[in-house]
């Protein structure tokens, strides 16, 4: 294991947050961590080690050790929360939605009927932000009317939706890096 790899537990950060008990899967170069606000169970965040802003930031090995892990990560998450696809994506800087200034792969497992239209997911990664585009923004669907169709099929405003407990993640995580080889799991104090 390389030194990077072997960096304690309890060093790692998402940006200026501390991810202890919540990383479940690692590799030499990146970190899969269970998600505060997941969009759908088994919603999932992987990241580089290292915190850097954009994906700009990254060195080719990085970016190789990012997409080799979410291969194998979306691998098993698939089976594990029993879904038939998976949207992938990196919100690469403020104006495309990045709230959090760490690279981070969302990593979210679908299935059919989830969110009607299927891509309103967007508009649900995107719902603590306004764009500054105005021009995409005038033309999409109204707040307030997004709004309203995410209660009807949540029960719940999107927005407003809880952030989960220490406990509750611990748990996610814990169970999540038991389906990975040893070498993989994700350390915990
Ligand atoms: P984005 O809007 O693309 O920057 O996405 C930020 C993601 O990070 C969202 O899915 C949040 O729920 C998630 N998030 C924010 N803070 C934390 C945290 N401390 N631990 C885990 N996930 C987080």
């Amino acid at each position: 294991m390389s030194a990077v790899a072997s960096a304690a537990a309890s060093s790692w950060r998402f940006a200026s947050f501390t991810i202890k008990n919540q990383v479940f899967y690692q590799s030499p170069l990146s970190l899969g961590l269970v998600n505060l606000k997941p969009l759908v169970p088994g919603h999932v965040l992987i990241i580089p080690k290292r915190v850097v802003p954009r994906f700009g930031d990254l060195t080719p090995e990085e970016v190789g050790d990012l997409f080799a892990s979410t291969q194998q990560v979306s691998k098993v998450i698939e089976k594990e929360y029993k879904a038939q696809s998976l949207n992938l994506a990196i919100q690469d800087g403020p104006a495309a939605g990045q709230s959090v200034p760490h690279v981070h792969l969302h990593l979210i497992p679908r299935t059919l009927g989830d969110y009607e239209p299927m891509d309103e997911v967007y508009n649900a990664l995107d719902s603590t932000d306004l764009t500054s585009d105005y021009t995409a923004y005038r033309n999409r669907e109204t707040r307030a009317a997004r709004k309203e169709r995410e209660k009807q099929v949540f029960g719940v405003d999107n927005e407003e939706r809880m952030a989960r407990s220490s406990e509750e993640m611990e748990e996610e995580a814990r169970r999540l890096s038991l389906l990975f080889p040893e070498e993989r799991r994700g350390a915990f104090e």
